[in-house]
C-alpha cells in the first residue's frame, strides 16, 4: 500500500487561544512554500490538523521536507482507504501482517468527522479489532501505551489508515511572532542567528551589503544561497541587497584607521533599521558573538547600538564558535560558509581595529560625513528578490529523467 497523504499535529500554537486561526495560517502558508518543490502536493489546514495529500508523490523526501518546518509537534503518514466498512476490514487484514513483529500489543483507535458513517467510533473499534484477530490470533489488546496504535479516522472524503507517528521540528510557524531584519552576511554565524529566529516564530527579511566592485558577484550569490538554506524551516525569503560602496569609499577617505569598523558597522545598523521601518519589520537580528573578532566586543557592541532604539536580538551571542558551528553544521550552511568569497567588511578591514571605540570620537568622525545622504542612498539603490526553496540536485536529476 503506497501512502496517500499526511496528517500534521499542531505543535506550541495549540496554546494560542484567539490567534490560533491566524497561527494555522500562517502554518499553512509556510508548508506550502516548503513543499512547493512538489509541484503535485496540495495542503489543507483545519483547527486541529493540517493535512498534506500527496497526489502520487513519494512520501519519503516529503516527510523529510516536513521535518524541518517550524510549528509541527509531529505527523503521520496515512493511508487512504475507501469509506465502507468492508473496504476498512480488508485494508487492515492486509496492513497488519506487514507491520505486526510477533509479542507487540495494539489497540485501533477511531474517530469520526462524518457522523453518518454505518458504524460509530466503539463499532470501529470493535470490528478492526475483530479483524486483526482474524489475521494475527496471538495479538494481543493493550488500552494505555501499545506497541503499535492503529488510528481509523474517518473523514467526509474517505477514511484514513495510519500508525506511525514522526517527530516535527516543533517551535512556532514563521510569522507568528512577526517579522525581523535579519544582518546576513556569508559568514558563519548570521545564517545560525537567521535560523534560532525563525525557530521561534520570527518571519526574517534577509539584508545583505554588497560593495562591487570590491565584492565579487560570487559573495552576493553566497548570501542568497545561504538564505535559500534557510527557507526550508519556514518558506520564502525576502532578499535585501544593499548598495554598500559610497559609503564604504566614504568612510575609508575620510576616518582614521581604527575607527573604519565601527563607523561602517554603524551604518550597516542605520541603513537595517530604516529599511525594517519601511517593511513594518519589528526587530533586528544579527550574528554578532561576544568576542569573537574587535569588532565584537561589548565597548564596541554598544557604540555600533547607540544609532538605533530598535531592540537587536543576538541569537548566537553567548555561543562560543564550535557550538555556532555545530549548528551550521545541522543546518546545512557550514560547507556555504566557509567558501571564500571576500566580504565588504575584511575588503576595508582595518589591520588594528579599535577595540574600545569611544562614542565622542566616533561622533567626531561622523560629523565629517553626510550620513542622512548617505543613507538615503543606499535605502533607494535596494534590490529585492524573492529566495524560494530548491529542489535537491539529485531530486533535480530524478525530473530530468522522468521527463525525457
Ligand atoms: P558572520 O559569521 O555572520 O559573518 P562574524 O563572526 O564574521 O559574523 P562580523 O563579520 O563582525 O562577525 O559581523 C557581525 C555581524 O554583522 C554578522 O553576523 C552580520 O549579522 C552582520 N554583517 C556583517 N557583514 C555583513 C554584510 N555584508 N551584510 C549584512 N550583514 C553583515
Ligand atoms: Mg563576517
Amino acid at each position: 500500500m503506497q501512502y496517500s497523504e499526511i496528517m500534521i499535529r499542531y505543535g506550541e500554537l495549540s496554546t494560542k487561544g484567539k490567534n490560533r486561526m491566524r497561527f494555522i495560517n500562517k502554518l499553512k502558508k509556510n508548508i506550502q512554500d516548503v513543499l512547493s518543490i512538489y509541484p503535485q502536493v496540495q495542503v489543507m489546514a483545519d483547527r486541529d490538523r493540517a493535512h498534506v495529500y500527496l497526489h502520487g508523490a513519494d512520501y519519503q523526501p516529503v516527510a523529510e521536507s516536513l521535518k524541518q518546518v517550524f510549528g509541527i509537534q509531529n505527523f503521520s503518514p496515512s493511508y487512504r482507504i475507501e469509506k465502507s466498512r468492508a473496504a476498512l476490514i480488508e485494508a487492515v487484514s492486509q496492513l497488519m501482517p506487514t507491520i505486526y513483529q510477533e509479542g507487540m500489543t495494539f489497540k485501533i483507535s477511531s474517530r469520526r468527522s462524518d457522523h453518518s458513517f454505518e458504524l460509530d467510533s466503539r463499532e470501529l473499534n470493535q470490528t478492526l479489532g475483530d479483524t486483526v484477530f482474524r489475521t494475527l490470533p496471538y495479538a494481543k489488546v493493550q488500552m494505555k501505551k501499545p506497541d503499535l496504535e492503529l488510528r481509523v479516522e474517518i473523514r467526509e472524503e474517505a477514511a484514513y489508515l495510519s500508525y506511525e507517528t514522526v517527530k516535527g521540528a516543533g517551535g512556532l510557524p514563521v510569522g507568528s511572532s512577526g517579522k525581523g531584519m535579519l544582518m546576513l552576511s556569508g559568514g558563519i554565524d548570521s545564517p545560525v542567528a537567521g535560523y534560532l529566529a525563525l525557530k521561534r516564530g520570527v518571519e526574517i527579511e534577509a539584508v545583505h551589503f554588497a560593495s562591487p566592485p570590491y565584492t565579487s558577484p560570487g559573495a552576493l550569490k553566497k548570501a542568497q544561497d545561504l538564505a535559500r538554506k534557510l527557507t526550508k524551516f519556514g518558506g520564502n525569503i525576502q532578499f535585501i541587497e544593499v548598495p554598500f560602496t559610497e559609503i564604504q569609499e566614504e568612510i575609508k577617505n575620510k576616518t582614521p584607521e581604527a575607527y573604519l569598523m565601527t563607523l561602517t558597522r554603524r551604518f550597516m545598523m542605520r541603513i537595517t533599521d530604516r529599511i525594517r521601518e519601511e517593511r513594518a519589520g519589528l526587530v533586528i537580528i544579527n550574528g554578532e558573538s561576544l568576542g569573537q573578532v574587535a569588532s565584537q566586543t561589548l565597548e564596541s557592541m554598544q557604540a555600533i547600538n547607540a544609532v538605533t532604539t530598535t531592540p537587536v536580538i543576538r541569537p548566537v551571542v553567548t555561543m562560543d564558535k564550535l557550538e555556532i558551528i555545530e549548528i551550521a553544521e545541522k543546518i546545512d550552511t557550514f560547507e556555504l560558509s566557509i567558501q571564500p568569497f571576500e566580504d565588504c567588511c575584511t575588503i576595508f578591514a582595518p589591520d588594528r581595529p579599535k577595540t574600545n571605540p569611544k562614542i565622542k570620537n566616533v561622533e567626531q568622525y561622523e560629523k565629517r560625513l553626510d550620513i542622512e545622504g548617505l543613507v538615503e542612498r543606499a535605502v533607494a539603490g535596494i534590490k529585492i528578490s524573492e529566495i524560494t526553496p530548491q529542489v535537491q540536485s539529485d531530486e533535480v536529476d530524478d525530473l530530468i529523467e522522468g521527463l525525457l
